[in-house]
């Protein structure tokens, strides 16, 4: 069932989603070598609930943490712990919050310090296949159309598409109907209409596509221990171009021209 969202329900949707875009800004000001992963969760979470948020992900089929803070090989659904990021290190920060019972959802994989030129070709790569998706997601195209700019995009330029998590349908619920593979056919999968919302989040390896959950039951990383990066943004489907309603000005605003 696909719950096309009123505009009333869109504007508490930006709300919800401009504080993860603002939540994340702060998370970029703290990311550098010797900041535990855990710490970031803290000072992410205080930050959203200081603006009248709640963590969307704590709680969420038991996931313990405000974010997922996925290192390296790690693809998603990282827990924050002791980990202390060091220089070279790539790191998927993924935030969810709640606010006037509607969800945000975002994510963006930051550089630590110097970061290999072929890792960072690899963020640049999947953070436009993003914006490729995001051109697709105009109302009377498919999902399908949207899938494939992901996957055509990346797969061009030697990366593979972890098929194991995929984007979604939100709203009220964090994960609503229709699904958002990154992978897929032109013109198949569900009609896009006006209302809907939906996160769009490749996931892109540098390696193979393969994936292995850690013992933790929720960390997913790549088969070969080779980085993996993600970007997502929660988008509304209008008459044109889709309306983007998370914002990683936030975080770039802070990077500077260590932008991706
Ligand atoms: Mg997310
Ligand atoms: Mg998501």
């Amino acid at each position: 069932m696909i719950y096309l969202k009123t505009d009333e329900e869109i504007a508490l949707m930006r709300e919800a989603n401009t504080l993860v875009g603002k939540t994340l800004g702060e998370v970029a000001r703290w990311i550098a070598p010797g900041i535990t992963t855990l710490r970031i969760d803290q000072i992410a979470e205080q930050f959203i609930r200081d603006n009248g948020g709640i963590p969307g992900f704590k709680g969420y089929g038991g996931f313990p943490f405000t974010l997922c803070i996925s290192v390296n090989e790690n693809i998603v659904h990282g827990f924050p712990s002791s980990y202390v990021l060091r220089d070279g290190d790539i790191v998927s920060v993924d935030c969810g919050a709640i606010v006037k019972g509607y969800n945000g959802d975002s994510a963006y994989t930051f550089p630590v310090g110097q970061v290999a030129p072929d890792v960072m070709a690899l963020l640049q790569t999947t953070k436009e296949s993003l914006y490729q998706g995001i051109e697709k997601a105009v109302a009377g195209n498919r999902i399908g159309d949207i899938s494939n700019a992901v996957q055509t995009y990346c797969e061009a330029r030697g990366y593979s598409v972890v098929r194991e998590f995929i984007g979604h349908g939100i709203g009220r619920k964090l994960h609503e109907d229709p699904e958002v593979p990154n992978y897929g056919r032109r013109g198949c999968g569900p009609l896009l209409k006006k209302g809907m919302c939906i996160a769009i989040e490749p996931m892109i390896n540098l390696g193979s596509r393969n994936v292995v959950i850690e013992r933790d039951g929720w960390t997913a990383r790549t088969r070969d221990r080779k980085p993996s990066a993600h970007y997502e943004h929660t988008v509304a489907i209008t008459d044109g171009q889709a309306e983007i309603l998370s914002s990683f000005d936030y975080i770039e605003e802070v990077l500077g021209e260590n932008r991706i």
